[in-house]
């Protein structure tokens, strides 16, 4: 056969999993190459976080400037240049960061390829570029390949029935824009249309939306999605959509009949299947779980000594933040840390949704699960100067704090600027703090983290502005 060449560490895949682990292993000293099928930056920069970001933050600008505000501010004219945003969005935005990411890598001398990475065996991949291939011998590998959307049957994807990347960069602005499946990716992606003026119809089979926050949480979504004419369906089985070069007709059961409606565009967000079936890895002996996830341990490590996996493709909720701190653990413990585990008690989770969510550690249903002596405070943003003065007055922070020791074991947050502040909150859960530490911290005024302030005061029994 050909003669592979030698590489040490090799990461397959430049996602917010990948580069940072490539960028870690360098950094203790590792001599590393990545290997990338697509573009460097992965999901997450291209056609995820980022870009999805950039967009809702449009809409926001928009929804802001073309509705009536109370306090007095009255716009007309307003109009939005959609191939300005598209163009802005890629190249202010996504393109500024992946290039930035590239640069990282050289600067840390990371060897980056382009080609299609598969496994031979459990010491070799074969890289396709192109018409070319090239066969490489690895001493250790960190996995990060990712996941793609699901494609259902009945729903192909096509001009007018699009999966989260093409939502991205739909040509126009949908007039009535139909969602399947109403998880934080559709909930995101809808509100950004919403906010610019499409109607959006969400198609969910769960009895229930935004799964991973609870009722309380969502209320204030769910009321302001539905004040700006949307519609939700819960536990309703989409069946079929046809679609024409001008529209599409969706063709579900809800409350025990079978309805249809009719939109511009249909979303297909239910979900996303780990990148494990096309890499090659039934030439290896890394196990992976029925449902086609990496079984790995606390260092990231599979069952193949050698062989490390970390991100979507790994058992746990999809998250950015959760790829980056995998792939440090496993370039750490690659380079031969000790103390290289996951020994996280908090992962935290948002939802850019027009009252942001955002959750960490435990969760008052956690609670009841495993019986924990805790309790719950909650302090309004009704109450909190700085949210009143922006206009943002709705929702509220939850503290969830142990009976006994009053460490902080978790937190939600609904409202203004919830992505930001919960940081604060794992800090606290992570190094166990109490609500006393917190309270006695000094937070300045007027900002919305003094609502963590005051909700931690609650909680001491001591509570000023509430
Ligand atoms: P990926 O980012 O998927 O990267 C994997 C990379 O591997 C890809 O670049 C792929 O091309 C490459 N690859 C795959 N197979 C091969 C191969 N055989 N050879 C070479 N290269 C290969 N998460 C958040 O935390 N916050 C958010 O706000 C957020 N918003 C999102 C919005 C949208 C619309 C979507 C779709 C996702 C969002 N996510 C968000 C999820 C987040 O994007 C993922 O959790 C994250 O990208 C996973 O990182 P990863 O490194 O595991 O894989």
């Amino acid at each position: 056969g050909a003669q592979a060449t030698d590489i040490d560490t090799v990461v397959i895949g430049s996602g917010p999993g990948g580069y940072v682990a490539a960028i870690r292993a360098a950094e203790l000293g590792q001599k590393v190459t990545i290997i990338e099928s697509t573009f460097i930056g992965g999901v997450c920069l291209n056609v995820g976080c980022i870009p999805s970001k950039a967009l809702i933050n449009v809409g926001h600008h928009y929804h802001d400037a073309v509705s009536e505000q109370p306090f007095g501010l009255k716009s007309s004219g307003t109009e939005l240049d959609w191939k300005t945003t598209q163009e802005w969005k890629q190249k202010k935005v996504v393109n500024q960061l992946t290039g930035g990411v590239e640069m990282l890598l050289k600067k840390h001398r990371v060897d980056i390829i382009h080609g299609v990475a598969s496994f031979v065996d459990n010491k070799q991949i074969n890289v396709v570029k192109g018409d070319d291939h090239e066969l490489f011998q690895f001493n250790n590998c960190i996995l990060a390949t990712g996941s793609r959307p699901i494609e259902i049957p009945g729903f192909a994807f096509g001009k007018r029935i699009v999966d989260s990347t093409a939502a991205l960069s739909l040509p126009e602005i949908p007039k009535h824009l139909i969602v399947i499946g109403g998880g934080v990716i559709g909930f995101e992606l809808g509100s950004v249309y919403q906010n610019l003026g499409s109607k959006v119809t969400v198609i969910e089979g769960l009895d229930h939306v935004l799964s991973g926050f609870d009722k309380e949480m969502i209320q204030p979504v769910l009321d302001d999605f539905k004040a700006q004419g949307g519609e939700i369906f819960t536990s309703a089985k989409a069946k079929s959509a046809s679609q024409t070069e001008k529209d599409v007709t969706v063709t579900f059961e809800a409350d025990g009949k079978e309805q249809t409606v009719d939109g511009d565009y249909l979303l297909v967000s239910v979900g996303r299947r780990p990148n494990t079936d096309n890499i090659g890895l039934n030439n290896t002996n890394v196990k992976l779980t029925d449902r086609g996830l990496v079984e790995i341990d606390d260092t990231m490590k599979t069952n193949v000594s050698h062989i490390y996996a970390i991100g979507d493709i790994t058992v746990g909720p999809a998250l950015a933040h959760k790829a980056s701190f995998q792939g440090k653990i496993a370039a750490a413990a690659i380079s031969g840390d000790q103390n290289a585990h996951d020994l996280h008690y908090s992962l935290p989770a948002v939802a850019y949704t027009n009252y942001e969510l955002a959750t960490t550690g435990e969760t008052p249903e956690s609670v009841k699960e495993k019986k924990l002596d805790a309790k719950a405070y909650k302090f309004p943003f009704a109450a909190n100067g700085r949210a009143l003065s922006i206009n943002e007055g709705k929702g509220f922070i939850r503290l969830i704090s142990d009976n006994q020791t009053k460490a902080l074991i978790g937190s939600q947050i609904v409202g203004p600027g919830a992505s930001d502040l919960i940081s604060e909150l794992s800090l606290a859960i992570e190094n166990g703090l109490t609500t006393e530490d917190i309270s006695l911290t000094i937070h300045p005024h007027p900002t919305l983290g003094e609502a963590i302030m005051d909700a931690s005061e609650l909680a001491d029994g001591l509570p000023i502005h509430i």
